[in-house]
């Protein structure tokens, strides 16, 4: 028994060899480096980290495989800010969803569609560390994992347990300052990467968490060296949220413009702004523009109970006269306006889109939507895809990976189409590599 089982692990690690042990050499490819165009110039990986980028080549490219990559755009693995995972199946949603199948499902579509490093905020279950654990160390099942355990919401507030599905509930809910304190120890204790907060009324619905206990915990999560991340709607709930020091707006501001001195105090602080632009126009876009639904970017991204109800003429007329709509383009203009004047004000901005906690915010297709609506409201595309790398890494704390520079991690997505030119062409989607690994290609039929 023994004996065959030592046999089995040396051919194991003597057929995973190979693969892995030969640099690869990327010839002629455009590359934007998370900050900036470098135009066409090579880039040495070996293993899962990039060794070299530019001319004159090191000694080490002369035995490199060779990939010619001749009309191509090279640019960083995307990275996400605002996500979820395992919390949807076809049409439905909610905790009963959150298995490690359902989870890996999720993080190989964000994989396939270029997103290498994705950030789960919120309502994961408690296999969320197991998960986080196996994933990171196989880049072959999908996207990196980080997240905030299950977060920190009200009692009978934000996130509402009985539209958001939740049946045993794994978001913390303190109603105290103590409890508050109590609740960020815990899930420092747990192993979270960042603490996330709900703060939010859902239109004077539902009672908020009180400024007394959001206070309390960010100076908690401060105090174990953790970020806060708070989801909100409203300008008075980001400012007050913005004077508590929180690090990270998990939203876009949608109900009236931001005032240029909310604006100089997150530029102060270093305040992080994560728009999340897409995730009220997913309200309308896919029953407005239903052709999308024809083309393969879009529909290998559906479960095929979500494509056929999308497909109805009927569901798309009845989606497009509900009450929300009005209020959700509202929203969007808002939004795209408020972006436009934070980014002009240099405020940091993140990038997120909350895909994966409803059916309409699809998971890869609505990062690439997100880029879209960045454009719009006015940031160049070498600006958009920045937030998207660089500073999307930046703001999760990661250094090793948001950048094409020698000693980064090899999480790379290479494009049919220059997107410095057209921000569509992110879509244009050839090859995403992570941790040196070739692990998607092409979306087609
Ligand atoms: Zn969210």
């Amino acid at each position: 028994m023994r004996p065959t089982r030592l046999w089995a692990l040396l051919l194991a690690a003597t057929t995973a060899l190979p693969a892995a042990a030969a640099p690869i050499l990327f010839e002629n490819a455009r590359v934007f480096d998370g900050t900036r165009d470098l135009g066409i110039t090579p880039v040495l990986i070996d293993g899962a980290r990039i060794v070299h980028v530019g001319t004159p080549l090191p000694a080490a490219a002369t035995g490199a495989r060779r990939i010619d990559y001749t009309g191509k755009t090279l640019l960083p693995g995307l990275v996400s800010d605002h996500a979820h995972v395992g919390n949807t199946q076809g049409l439905e949603h909610g905790d009963r969803f959150y298995t490690h199948d359902n989870v890996v499902r999720d993080l190989r579509q964000f994989q396939r569609y270029g997103i290498t490093t994705v950030t789960a905020l919120g309502m994961n279950g408690a296999d969320f560390f197991a998960i986080r654990k196996a994933v990171n160390s196989d880049p072959g099942l999908g996207a990196q994992l980080y997240g905030a355990g299950g977060g920190i919401g009200a009692p009978d507030g934000a996130p509402p347990a009985d539209t958001m599905g939740l049946s045993h509930d794994p978001v913390a809910r303190p109603r105290n300052a103590e409890e508050a304190r109590a609740a960020v120890a815990i899930q420092h204790a747990d192993g979270v990467d960042l603490i996330k907060l709900w703060v939010d009324d859902l239109g004077g619905k539902r009672p908020m968490m009180t400024p007394e206990v959001y206070r309390a915990a960010i100076a908690e999560a401060h105090a174990h060296g953790l970020k806060v991340a708070a989801h909100i709607h409203d300008l008075e709930q980001a400012r007050d949220l913005v004077d508590a020091k929180v690090d990270i707006l998990a939203h876009g501001i949608r109900d009236r413009a931001v005032d240029p001195m909310l604006a100089r105090k997150m530029r102060d602080q270093g305040t992080w702004y994560i728009p999340t632009i897409a995730i009220d126009e997913a309200n309308y876009r896919y029953a407005e523009h239903p052709l999308a639904l024809q083309q393969p970017f879009l529909r290998q991204a559906l479960h095929a109970d979500v494509l056929a109800r999308w497909s109805q003429p009927d569901w798309q007329r009845t989606q497009l006269a509900s009450s929300g709509v009005a209020a959700a383009r509202k929203a969007v203009a808002t939004n795209l306006d408020n972006v436009r004047r934070l980014h002009a004000a240099g405020v940091k901005l993140g990038f997120g889109t909350d895909a994966g906690a409803m059916p309409q915010r699809v998971i890869g297709v609505a990062e690439h939507r997100e880029l879209q609506l960045l454009v719009e409201a006015g940031l160049m595309p070498s600006e958009a895809l920045q937030v998207a790398t660089t500073r999307a890494a930046a703001l999760l704390g990661l250094t090793d990976r948001g950048r094409i520079a020698a000693g980064k991690r090899a999480d790379l997505l290479v494009l049919d189409a220059d997107p410095l030119v057209d921000i569509a062409n992110t879509q244009r989607i050839g090859t995403v590599w992570q941790a040196g690994q070739e692990v998607a290609g092409p979306i087609t039929e």
